[in-house]
């Protein structure tokens, strides 16, 4: 007997759904990029139990027959291309016609639509891949596409749906992605009847502005510097953050052809242009858009993945790399560079982690340039030229590795009391290093990691114990968190009130902040709350003590000693003992060294 046999739809489509569509963000994603692709210039989306329940999208766009409304929700049905060839010239988002199968195969879906030509429009029922109802309708011109009941059909599929308050961040995300690169739609966005999103047409900025600009202290558009490079590879324009306001929580967005994308390798560009001027484990915003031929690009790739294949990246990165400088150096953050001195230069490039450098240390140091000075290099040497030209690459040959630090390595030299091994008085240098010598070698700690370390011990028992110590302010603040995290500061609200933030509701996304934890000191509040907040924004679905330790470590690294303080020698004393006293300093709760003990074996080696 043969056995071999076709599976029915309803079942291949399934199967396919779980590709594309994995969760309520991209079953919207698909909906509206159809709704572009139709040439809507207003997309209104309702969302009701962060799409569990209700995901519609209506649109003003150029609508579907009653032939196209059965059709387009048959596999590999799609108005968008028709051979082979156009795959490589690519003008809308949708080319698979797998989205609307893939979506009625899991959930209950709803459909009018009206073409302009037509006096009646078309609705459609379907679910679970059977149309239930198909009938002529009075409706307005476009697509109204309600998809009700996601996953009704796969248990394990909603099962593995996370909360409400995640699914709707991704919701968010996706939408972000879509809306900042479609800045001539107008775009509003309900969630269970409250809206949350109206975005008004516009350009790229003030569109980015709409997004991002909300609650801001100061304006964004002064935050953001623009960029552009024409040439007949790629049109490359956007914006980039000014340094001061690189944040742990940066906003960045690479698009191509109006479509978001990831490219790790051009946010090295980006990066790299940034080299020296960033502050300690911060990252700068950016918004850029690549305007390129599309056989230059591979897009044909998996359909939810956002990695986009370019055909001469190599040639990219160094003109996105002169772009982004150029514009840095424009803003007057980056001393131009002459380029004689270059060659020269033997000073290495201190890490992306250090305190900002002046204009002449930067002179010394940095040997990036601009290669379109000098039209007789290669691409070839750029490339070995620009990337990661730090210290360690460039002494790596000539110095050997000490070990990397674990709590384990040369223990057994400082057994028994720490104290006892002190051998003479801390210095501080580089502005961020307190050295100590030992008895036998040295220790080398990080002032801002170590004391992080000592405070965030006082953090995690005050939050235990919920009586962190309140210091009120002579004037209170309004803390505006944005509607994007206002859920999420409504449910860390305890643990903020437990650390010692006095704060009250205010209306929804803003509160006001009578106290601060005392051990704040004079910090700025509002810059602390914020810190804590991007720190846990990853904590959905943790347990509590994890997010516990999270939310510690966040307020000790806000209250932490900056680089760059000068330290007496008291204070430093001080802390080594601290340290000292501590079971386990050198390594912090994120897993980044704090203090490295060098013993005179290690030392040794250095000699060999
Ligand atoms: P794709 O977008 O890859 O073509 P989809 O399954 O997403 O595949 O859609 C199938 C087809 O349905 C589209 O090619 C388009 O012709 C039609 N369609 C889908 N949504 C809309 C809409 N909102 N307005 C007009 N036509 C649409
Ligand atoms: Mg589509």
């Amino acid at each position: 007997m043969d056995i071999v046999r076709l599976l029915p739809d309803s079942v291949a489509n399934q199967i396919a759904a779980g590709e594309v569509i994995q969760r309520p963000a991209s079953c919207l994603k698909e909906l509206v990029e159809n709704s572009l692709d139709a040439g809507a210039t207003f997309v209104q989306v309702i969302v009701r139990d962060a799409g569990r329940t209700l995901l519609q999208v209506v649109d003003d766009g150029q609508g579907m027959s009653e032939t196209d409304a059965r059709m387009a929700f048959e596999r590999h049905a799609t108005s968008k291309i028709s051979e082979a060839a156009d795959l490589f010239s690519l003008h809308t988002m949708g080319f698979r016609g797998e989205a609307l199968a893939s979506i009625c195969a899991v959930a209950n879906v709803e459909v009018q639509t009206r073409r302009e030509e037509d006096e009646l429009g078309t609705l459609l029922e379907i679910s679970g891949s059977q149309v239930i109802r198909q009938e002529p309708v009075q409706c307005a011109k476009g697509t109204n596409m309600r998809v009700k009941n996601l996953f009704y059909n796969v248990p394990a599929r909603r099962r593995f749906l996370k909360t409400d308050q995640t699914e709707m961040r991704n919701i968010m995300q996706e939408f972000f992605r879509i809306v900042l690169v479609n800045p001539q739609v107008r775009f509003l966005l309900t969630h269970n009847d409250e809206i949350l999103w109206d975005l008004k047409a516009g350009t790229d900025k003030q569109r980015i502005e709409a997004v991002f600009g909300k609650g801001a202290r100061n304006p964004y558009s002064r935050q953001l510097i623009d960029i552009r490079s024409d040439s007949e590879l790629v049109h490359i324009h956007g914006f980039v953050g000014v340094p001061e306001n690189a944040s742990r929580n940066p906003q960045q967005y690479f698009f191509v052809n109006r479509r978001f994308m990831r490219h790790p390798y051009f946010h090295k560009a980006v990066m790299t242009a940034y080299q020296g001027l960033l502050r300690n484990d911060t990252n700068p915003s950016y918004f850029i858009y690549f305007d390129i031929a599309p056989e230059a690009i591979d897009v044909n790739i998996h359909p939810t993945k956002t990695e986009i294949k370019f055909a001469d990246e190599q040639l990219i990165f160094p003109i996105l790399l002169a772009t982004v400088r150029e514009a840095l150096g424009k803003f007057n953050v980056v001393p131009s560079i002459d380029f004689d001195t270059v060659g020269k230069v033997e000073m290495p490039v201190l890490n992306s982690n250090s305190v900002i450098p002046s204009a002449s240390d930067f002179l010394k140091r940095n040997p990036l340039y601009n290669p379109f000075h000098d039209s007789s290099r290669s691409v070839h040497e750029w490339q070995r030229e620009t990337p990661d030209r730090n210290w360690q690459t460039l002494y790596s040959s000539a110095v050997p590795q000490p070990q990397v630090p674990v709590e384990t390595t040369a223990d057994s030299l400082f057994e028994g009391d720490y104290k006892d091994s002190v051998a003479g008085t801390p210095y501080q240098t580089a502005g961020r290093y307190i050295v100590q010598p030992l008895t036998q070698g040295l220790m080398l700690i990080d002032q801002h990691r170590a004391h992080a370390l000592l405070l965030f011990d006082q953090c995690l028992k005050r939050l235990k114990e919920h009586n962190g110590e309140v210091q009120q302010l002579l004037f209170p603040e309004i803390w505006d968190v944005g509607l994007e995290d206002e859920p999420l500061v409504r449910e860390s609200f305890g643990c903020f009130r437990d650390m010692g933030f006095d704060i009250e509701p205010l209306t929804r996304g803003s509160y006001n902040v009578a106290g601060v934890p005392a051990l704040l000191g004079s910090q700025n509040a509002l810059t602390a709350l914020q810190q804590i907040l991007d720190d846990i924004r990853e904590t959905d679905g943790m347990a509590a003590e994890e997010r516990d330790n999270r939310m510690a470590w966040a307020m000790a690294e806000s209250a932490a000693i900056p680089y760059g303080r000068k330290l007496s020698e008291e204070e430093m004393t001080d802390m080594v003992a601290r340290l000292f006293q501590r079971t386990g300093f050198r390594i912090t709760p994120p897993g980044k060294t704090a203090a490295v003990l060098l013993d005179s074996g290690t030392i040794g080696n250095f000699f060999q």
